[in-house]
C-alpha cells in the first residue's frame, strides 16, 4: 500500500471519520486531520476540465479539480481490503482508494452497504471529511458521504449543512468537485399531463436485457432485520447517455449509487425498511416519447404502465419473474425529475408500484427515492400538498434552522427553491447534525411512520 501512494502522488484527499453505533448503542467517532500529499497546479489541469457542466452534464459550480487513478492501481485498491485475511482487528482501517482519496473507519461496519457485483463495484457511506487542495487553495468539507469505487474511477458524493458537493471524473484522469446547483435539474415533476397524441412515441421492438453488465442485482444483507422491499431498475440508452460517456455512467455504477443513497437515507431516518436490488435491464429499442422538441417524462408513465404496450409488457413479465415490489425506469427528461400515479390514497394498489425518474436526477437529488415515496403513500410538505388523506402525518418536510435549511426526501422544491434536499425522510424523533432540531412533525411530517406502516403492504407486491 505505500508503495502504491509513493507511485501515485495525492492532490486532495478524503478522511473519513466514521461513527457507526455499536450494538450496546454507543457512538464511536475518530477526527482525522486533513492530509495533503500535493497540489495539483493550475497548469495541470486541462482547461476542457474547466468546462465541467458542459462535460459531465451536472448542474454545479467547479470548486476543486484533481487527477484520479488508473485501472490497475484502482483494482488493487479495491480488493485489497477486502481479502478475509485483513487484520480488521487494527482500528481505525485506513483505505488508499486513490492517489487523493483515503477513507478511514473507526468500525468495520461502516461498510454494511457495501454491495459488488460483476463490475466489482463498492458502495460505501459514512460521516466523511473531503479535503481538496489544488492552485484554488484548500477546503475542507465534513459531511455524510456516499462514494462509489468501480474498477476504473472513485466518484461520490458529500452532503452537508450548507449544500451538497459531488466529485466525478471529469477529462483526461482529472476529478472535479463540484458543488451541486439544484436549481439546475429539471423541477421535481412535469407541470401537467399533456395531449398524449401530440406525444411522438418511438422504439418498436422492446426487450430488457438481464444478463451481462445491466443486471447488477445484490444480495440480501442477513444482519437487517426490518421490513426488506425488492426494487427492480430498468433504463434506457439516453438515461446512461444523460451522464456522457464518463466511467461514472456506468449501468452498475450508477444504480449502486441509486439504491445505496436510498438505503443509506432510510438507515439516517431510522426507518426500519431497507431496498434490495433484486434486477436491472437496459430497454432496448426504446426512447423518450418528444414532445415539440422536449423529452417528456409525464408521457413516459402511461406508456410503461400500459400492459398492452411493447414497453408495457416487457416490464411487467420482467418485473413478476424478478418479484420487484416497485420498479423505477430511469429516463433521460427535460421537464421533470421524477413521474408517478399521485393517488397515492391507493396505496395498496400493486399496479401503482411503478415510477418513473430522470437518472441525474435519481443519482444526485434522491428523485427515484422521493417517486418511491409517492408509491408508499406520501405527500409533499404540507404547504406544497396540504391533503390529509391516506396519513395526515405522511408528508415532507421543509427544515429551517438558523444557519441553514433543506427539505427532506419529500419536501417539494417549490416550497423551498434555495434548499438542498437532504437525504433524510420526515422524522420527529430524529434530529439535523448541526443544530440539534428535530426533522418532522409529528402531526403533519413523519414520513417514517408512514413508511414502517406501509411497508409489510407493498412486500407483498408482485411475490
Ligand atoms: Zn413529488
Amino acid at each position: 500500500m505505500n508503495g502504491f501512494a509513493r507511485n501515485w502522488p495525492a492532490s486532495y484527499i478524503v478522511v473519513a471519520t466514521l461513527a457507526a453505533a455499536c450494538p450496546s448503542g454507543v457512538v464511536e467517532a475518530q477526527a482525522i486531520g486533513p492530509e495533503v500529499v500535493r497540489t495539483v497546479g493550475r497548469d495541470e489541469v486541462p482547461e476542457s476540465a474547466f468546462a465541467t457542466r458542459n462535460a459531465l452534464k451536472v448542474p454545479g459550480r467547479p470548486i476543486g479539480f484533481n487527477q484520479s487513478l488508473p485501472y490497475s492501481s484502482m483494482e488493487r485498491a479495491l480488493l485489497g481490503p477486502f481479502r478475509p485475511k485483513l487484520d480488521i482487528q487494527k482500528l481505525p482501517i485506513r483505505f488508499t482508494l486513490s492517489p487523493n482519496i483515503t477513507l478511514t473507519a473507526a468500525k468495520w461496519e461502516a461498510f454494511s452497504y457495501v454491495t459488488r457485483s460483476r463490475e466489482k463495484i463498492l458502495t460505501w457511506s459514512a460521516p466523511v471529511r473531503l479535503t481538496i487542495a489544488d492552485f484554488k487553495g484548500q477546503r475542507v468539507i465534513d459531511g455524510r458521504g456516499r462514494f462509489v469505487f468501480s474498477e476504473e474511477q472513485t466518484w461520490g458524493q458529500v452532503d452537508t449543512s450548507e449544500g451538497n458537493y459531488v466529485v466525478v471524473p471529469t477529462v483526461k484522469g482529472f476529478q472535479a468537485a463540484l458543488a451541486l446547483e439544484t436549481a439546475g435539474f429539471p423541477p421535481d415533476h412535469p407541470a401537467k399531463l399533456e395531449d398524449r397524441r401530440k406525444a411522438k412515441l418511438r422504439g418498436t421492438e422492446t426487450r430488457i436485457l438481464e444478463e451481462g453488465s445491466f443486471d447488477c442485482a445484490t444480495t440480501e444483507n442477513p444482519r437487517f432485520a426490518g421490513v426488506r422491499l425488492t426494487l427492480g431498475i430498468v433504463f434506457t440508452r439516453a438515461a446512461l447517455e444523460a451522464h456522457s460517456k464518463q466511467v461514472f455512467a456506468r449501468p452498475c455504477a450508477m444504480i449502486h449509487k441509486i439504491v445505496g443513497d436510498i438505503n443509506d437515507g432510510l438507515a439516517l431516518s431510522e426507518v426500519a425498511v431497507r431496498f434490495r436490488l433484486v434486477g436491472s435491464g437496459l430497454i432496448k429499442g426504446y426512447s423518450e416519447p418528444q414532445l415539440d422538441g422536449t423529452r417528456a417524462i409525464a408521457h413516459v408513465l402511461p406508456e410503461i404502465r400500459d400492459t398492452g404496450s411493447d414497453v408495457g409488457k416487457e416490464i411487467d413479465s420482467w418485473r413478476r419473474k424478478r418479484g420487484a415490489n416497485i420498479v423505477v425506469v430511469l429516463v433521460s427528461a427535460d421537464d421533470g425529475c421524477g413521474i408517478s400515479d399521485d393517488r397515492v390514497e391507493r396505496f395498496e394498489d400493486k399496479e401503482r408500484a411503478i415510477a418513473v425518474a430522470d437518472s441525474k436526477c435519481a443519482v444526485f437529488i434522491h428523485s427515484a427515492a422521493h417517486e418511491i415515496g409517492h408509491i408508499m403513500a406520501l405527500r409533499h410538505d404540507v404547504r406544497a400538498d396540504p391533503s390529509t388523506t391516506p396519513f395526515p402525518y405522511g408528508h415532507g418536510y421543509v427544515f429551517r434552522g438558523s444557519g441553514h435549511k433543506f427539505l427532506t426526501i419529500m419536501g417539494s422544491r417549490t416550497s423551498c427553491v434555495d434548499c438542498t434536499r437532504a437525504n433524510r425522510w420526515s422524522n420527529p424523533a430524529v434530529k439535523e447534525n448541526t443544530e440539534n432540531r428535530v426533522t418532522g412533525d409529528p402531526k403533519t411530517a413523519h414520513e417514517t411512520r408512514v413508511l414502517e406502516e406501509v411497508a409489510p403492504i407493498t412486500a407483498k407486491f408482485f411475490q
